[in-house]
């Protein structure tokens, strides 16, 4: 069968391994399989299977847009299969919108769900890396799974809908063998669980992920870019650019540090024979062994530390001396904790103090906002972290997740306790440092302030103060913004979030007091406009 497998264009931090791992179960039947990311124009038409991935709902537009295109290179609209988290929990939509007639929900545990009978388990599949180049941006690392779903019910996620059941499934050590054997070792390992600390057996996976090379020692050496390459290239159409410069950097380093004149003649005729071809995979495919062979004479290996991160957050309430001194034996980095409510505090700061106990001195934290909680409980959890990096001189940097009902398709929920504008506020802060608050007290105390006054003020302040802080403050406007703004009443602050919505435009509103009248015209301010102030 010829197959295509799509991922949609949004931004993912991993791999599509549902993907991944169809290919592997269509390539074990001897069907030829293509990945294609987004819409890709001139591609033949007529694939007798067309699988395509789903993300978060938020993502839904893009997501149908996606299976539209792709309706076309479809033998019949029987052939295409969606599956992944948004087609689990909305198939229903999805099918309106798009037409298509599979729609897979939850695991893909057994080939049935795809019309096939041989009742193979595709989610306990060895994914296919192969269809990921090494021009991905996807980093070096296996992307694992020991137990699957979670047996807690917290209200405001998604996992008891996706993965009901907790199960023990693999034997980690026996996954990253088979992957090494069949795509070459990976540096690190990122696991996927949702819940790895309830698992009875965690001392068995701790001992499972140490046997696969992940200890407190540099051990790992990278493959160079002409071995990464040789294993791919059969599936390989063309060298990326990337790949292309990898290669070239590669031979000239060696040009460099060989010590005879006929291996740096050699490389030198080769290299100028790569770097002026149009088609170079050949030249690499004859002369990639010899070239390996010379530089292994020559170029030192340096080994670095391979590094474990469990990617999900761990739960806070299963963190205590007995798993910690377990996960310590790991080289983890970070440490990500699920801090997802003020309520919490307690046993986060225990758990904290455990991990630099343990030397652990990278931790990174989920706070979830915009759920239940306050916006001072955002700040207080942000205070909390500002105040163990103190005391126990380690890194804590902390991802606050917006929360967001699984149904809804697009990110425009607001809280019980949150309005747009506090939400824009947040989130203007968050994108000056990709998303997330750093570890540095300077930053932290700047951005979100000292006390939870100043924070409160930030949350009001207009959107282009927030993010050109120093700009605005430098030309008095910030000083003479505060000074309107402390006079205004609860009642006043109030109206003033309604007015400005979080939105760019303000709405006129005829009513407004004489107050507030006079600091609407802040909020209209730009940072181009005040360039010249
Ligand atoms: S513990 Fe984590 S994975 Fe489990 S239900 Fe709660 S938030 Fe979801």
């Amino acid at each position: 069968m010829n197959i295509l497998l799509v991922e949609p264009d949004y931004n993912a931090k991993f791999p599509p391994l549902g993907l991944m791992k169809i290919s592997a179960y269509h390539k074990g039947r001897g069907d030829k399989v293509r990945f294609v990311k987004g819409i890709r124009e001139h591609l033949d038409t007529g694939y007798e299977r067309v699988y395509i991935s789903t993300l978060f709902t938020y993502q839904f537009d893009l997501t149908v847009k996606t299976i539209r295109y792709y309706k076309r290179f479809a033998e019949k609209i029987y052939s295409i299969f969606v599956g992944g988290i948004l087609a689990t929990l909305l198939p229903e939509k999805l099918q309106e919108e798009t037409g298509i007639k599979n729609v897979i929900i939850g695991l893909l545990d057994n080939s049935k769900k795809i019309g096939f009978r041989d009742k193979i388990n595709i989610d306990s599949l060895t994914p296919d890396y192969s269809i990921l180049d090494s021009s991905s941006s996807y980093p070096d690392a296996y992307f694992l799974r020991a137990p699957r779903g979670c047996p807690n019910s917290c209200s405001f996620c998604a996992v008891p809908r996706l993965e009901p059941k907790f199960y023990e499934c693999s034997i980690l050590a026996n996954e990253i063998e088979e992957i090494d054997r069949q795509f070459g070792k990976k540096r690190n390992l990122i696991l996927m669980d949702n819940n790895i600390l309830y698992s009875k057996n965690l001392p068995e996976i701790i001992k499972s992920i140490q046997d696969a090379g992940f200890t407190n020692t540099r051990n790992y050496i990278s493959p160079s870019p002409i071995e990464t390459f040789l294993r791919e290239i059969d599936n390989t159409e063309d060298l990326s650019v990337k790949q292309r410069r990898e290669i070239e950097k590669y031979i000239r380093r060696g040009i460099e540090v060989v010590t005879t004149s006929k291996d740096r003649d050699y490389l030198s005729s080769l290299l100028s024979r790569f770097s002026e071809s149009s088609s170079p995979n050949n030249i690499i495919k004859q002369s990639g062994g010899r070239i390996e062979r010379i530089l292994s004479n020559y170029v030192p290996v340096h080994p670095v530390q391979r590094y474990v991160d469990f990617n999900q957050g761990l739960d806070v309430a299963l963190l205590n001396e007995e798993t910690m001194r377990l996960l310590s034996s790991l080289p983890i980095r970070p440490l990500r904790i699920a801090f997802d409510s003020i309520k919490d505090k307690k046993s986060y700061i225990e758990a904290v103090r455990l991990a630099a106990k343990y030397k652990i001195t990278k931790v990174s934290n989920y706070l979830l906002y915009n759920y239940l909680d306050k916006p001072e409980d955002l700040w207080e959890r942000i205070d909390v972290n500002r105040k163990l990096i103190e005391e126990l001189g380690i890194h804590i940097y902390s991802f606050p997740m917006k929360y967001s009902p699984a149904d809804r398709t697009d990110r425009t929920y607001i809280g019980k306790h949150w309005n747009r504008k506090f939400l824009r506020a947040i989130q203007a802060n968050l994108n000056l440092f990709s998303g997330l608050v750093p570890s540095e007290y300077g930053f932290i105390r700047k951005f979100f302030g000292e006390t939870i006054e100043e924070y409160r003020k930030i949350l009001y302040m207009p959107f282009d103060f927030i993010v050109y802080r120093a700009h605005f403050e430098k030309r008095g406007l910030l000083a003479e913004w505060e000074k309107i703004f402390e006079t205004l009443s609860t009642e006043e602050k109030a109206e003033l979030c309604r007015i400005v919505g979080g939105r760019h435009i303000i709405e006129k509103d005829a009513d407004s007091s004489k107050r507030l009248k006079k600091i609407l015209p802040y909020y209209q301010m730009k940072y181009d406009d005040s360039k010249g102030i």
